[in-house]
């Protein structure tokens, strides 16, 4: 038998052994009934659903699954067998890091040594957008010792610079952290946990997005791989010595697709693209990106900080900060504003007012970006606008929070001793806006300005005109006042039969996509993800019906989809790609439906959590009852409409009731007549079943109890 075979069998069956005997001793312990599952989840055992279609909830059924993973560990000289064995492997580092949660006080909750362990339903779903948007261009796994503390820092601070999300398992999560890694979910740094087997933690990711957005079904084992190997943009890096469980748990990684760089020499046991030597450090990054196919697009801007996505979640403190600009301190805003041509010199950064290093701890800040450009329409101003947001917060060290007239920026004083000054982020901005806008935008001029009464000025008489000026459009805008809707299909890449159609009062599911934004996108990229929809056949008003939506639907998923409707939740529903950031469903003896969002994390009246809501619908299939959509779509007078619209609402998080609130109950004025309509809307404050559900909508009154039954 080849080293490596040997190697990988030798590891497997070391887990095998261990897995047995832990279940048997937790059986013993706990007994055969009881309960077991990971945090959050709809899932169960994800790796053991997706591959075999079982649903592990209590102890006694583990040892059926010690028994399939014992069958798939072969012990033939076979390469595709042994991969087989590494899949045992994931199975029985599954049922390992299960076996933690059966304690009262799991593992991870006692863990001295960070490690966020099971990743949640919820957290995966955030990441879909960012993920197809290439914002985060792949996942990192890294886990072993390195023999260098630094070498591994280094590599993990270059996945970080790069956007990529970098999940970490055993000494190395120590090793970063005291070489000054910056860790946490928003820093894409992700410590999962020290034993080995927390590696199954994002090998599960991986099978849960292609249950949550490729529709892949439980037991297709096939499927999931191909799902895996195709879409999710993963690789490996162990450091250090690696023994025989690591060795078969880089073969289950290999047999998902994911490529498994180490950092010893291999010689002639290395697999050409799955299993390659890399003894210098310095290579590690590339060679793993080339492996697994990623391209980073480089943004090399002249300023004197990082400048990476990866620092968007950054959160500068008091203690740490240099200066501030805050609206609730001195004047602040922001404002892209369209040019004619002779109005813009191409490049200008000018700084009106002292910079930052005045001495002063805060000014006043009016950020003005003025742009011109042949197919620049003023519909986009509030698109880029938008943007400057994310941007600002790119950089290492800068923390911006809020939009236009309401921000609050600071800077650290780190970046300040670099050398970080205001005319950096007019060179932010002019970058990134000729980078991502230069199909629009031919030539931008920034202006900072800092003198106070300067900045007054500017807020007064040009940026809260502006704002008013384009509020007012908005609200006027209506589907009906437009002649066309946009496709958008970017969640494609995960979701390949899913695409959402984008109106001007239904924003897409992810809440990132407005019709505005699908019109820029489309002008941006014509042959790009967005297309339009001319809004011609009219098949019904009431559900939203027309032949161009479906046709546009059909071609967009290659047929997977024949038929949406706008405006119905029951009658052919728009799809969902598994992002959304609310999904509603039908709760059957209220005849309503409860709205709930993907932060919330307890139990709803439908007797499900969202992410068991959620796993009814996504991967592009239409559950009629069960739909995911936007935050913003849920005050929208098209939301259910032909239900009977957010009259049919009758339970909600106490978090999303808060957000969407003020313009839900103007919705309700304004279609019902109803004041404060919010009221009658129950929360988890006052009941998560449906039985105290019921009394809450009698004792308010609800409009709900005298409209039609649903079904
Ligand atoms: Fe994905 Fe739909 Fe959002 Fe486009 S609008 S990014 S397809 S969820
Ligand atoms: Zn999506």
């Amino acid at each position: 038998m080849s080293v490596l075979t040997d190697l990988i069998y030798g590891g497997s069956n070391a887990v095998a052994g261990l897995t047995e005997g832990a279940v048997n001793d937790a059986i013993a312990k706990y007994g055969a009934e009881k309960e077991i599952a990971f945090p959050d989840t709809a899932y169960f055992f994800p790796t053991i659903y997706a591959a075999t279609g079982v649903k592990v909830t209590k102890l006694g059924d583990l040892p059926a699954c010690v028994g399939v993973l014992k069958s798939l560990i072969t012990n033939q000289e076979d390469l595709n067998q042994a991969l087989n064995a590494g899949l045992a492997t994931a199975v029985g580092a599954e049922i390992l890091e299960g076996l933690k949660y059966v304690e009262p006080k799991d593992a991870y909750e006692q863990a001295t040594v960070p490690g966020i362990g099971f990743v949640p339903d919820p957290i995966i779903r955030s990441l879909g957008v960012p993920l197809v948007t290439g914002d985060i261009p792949g996942v990192a796994v890294v886990l072993g010792k390195a023999e260098n503390a630094e070498d591994v820092a280094k590599v993990v601070k270059d996945y970080q610079s790069k956007g990529i999300m970098t999940f970490m398992v055993g000494d190395v999560i120590e090793q970063c952290a005291e070489a000054g890694v910056k860790m946490g979910l928003e820093l894409r740094v992700i410590p999962l946990g020290h034993d080995v087997t927390a590696v199954i933690h994002v090998v599960t990711v991986a099978i849960r997005a292609a249950l949550i957005f490729g529709n892949v079904q439980p037991g297709d084992l096939a499927g999931l791989l191909a799902y895996t190997k195709e879409r999710v943009p993963a690789f490996v890096n162990t450091f250090g010595a690696i023994d025989n469980v690591v060795v078969s748990a880089g073969a289950g990684a290999i047999a998902l697709g994911f490529p498994v760089v180490v950092d010893i020499d291999l010689g002639e046991n290395q697999v050409p693209g799955a299993l390659e030597s890399c003894t210098d450090h310095n290579e590690t990054v590339k060679k793993s990106l080339e492996l697994r196919g990623i391209k980073i697009k480089s943004k090399e801007l002249p300023i004197p900080v990082a400048f990476a996505a990866a620092f968007e979640g950054e959160i500068i403190r008091k203690a740490d900060m240099k200066v501030e600009f805050w609206s609730a301190k001195n004047t602040t805003c922001e404002l892209v504003l369209m040019k004619n041509a002779d109005e813009v010199e191409d490049h200008k950064i000018t700084v009106e007012g002292p910079d930052i290093d005045s001495g002063d701890l805060e000014y006043a800040l009016a950020t003005v970006v003025e742009v011109y450009g042949k197919k620049m329409q003023a519909d986009f101003e509030s698109v880029i606008e938008r943007k400057i947001h994310a941007w600002f917060n790119y950089m290492e060290g800068v923390m911006h929070t809020g939009q236009r007239n309401q921000f609050r920026i600071r800077i650290s004083k780190d970046a300040y001793d670099k050398g970080l000054r205001l005319r950096h982020f007019g060179e932010v901005l002019y970058h990134m806006i000729m980078d991502e806008f230069d199909a629009v935008v031919d030539k931008c001029q920034i202006t900072l300005i800092t003198d106070p009464v300067k900045a007054t000025a500017f807020l007064n008489d040009v940026a809260l005109p502006r704002y008013n000026m384009r509020d007012d459009r908005l609200a006027s805008m209506t589907d009906e006042s437009v002649d066309r809707f946009y496709t958008c299909i970017l969640c494609q890449s995960f979701a390949p039969a899913h695409c959402c159609v984008v109106t001007p009062e239904r924003l897409g599911l992810c809440g990132a996509v407005s019709w505005l934004d699908a019109k820029a996108t489309y002008e941006l990229n014509p042959n790009g993800p967005s297309q339009p929809i001319l809004k011609e056949g009219c098949l019904d008003e009431r559900t939203g019906r027309y032949t161009t939506v479906n046709e546009a639907v059909k071609n967009a998923t290659h047929g997977a989809v024949e038929a949406v409707t706008l405006y119905s939740i029951m009658e052919d529903p728009m799809t969902s790609c598994g992002c959304f950031e609310c999904i509603s469903g039908i709760e059957p003896m209220s005849n309503g439906f409860i709205v709930v969002n993907r932060e919330y994390a307890g139990m709803t009246p439908a007797g499900m959590t969202f992410g068991e809501l959620a796993s009814c619908t996504g991967g592009g299939v239409q559950t009629p009852g069960y739909m995911g959509h936007g935050r913003h779509f849920i005050s929208s007078k098209k939301f259910i409409h032909a239900e009977g619209g957010i009259e049919r609402i009758v339970w909600m998080p106490k978090e999303l009731k808060d957000d969407v609130g003020e313009k839900l109950n103007k919705t309700a004025k304004e279609l019902y007549g109803i004041d404060n309509f919010t009221d009658m809307i129950a929360d988890e404050t006052v009941c998560t079943d449906c039985d105290a559900l019921m009394e809450f909508l009698q004792e308010k009154n609800h409009p709900v109890l005298g409209m039609e039954p649903l079904m």
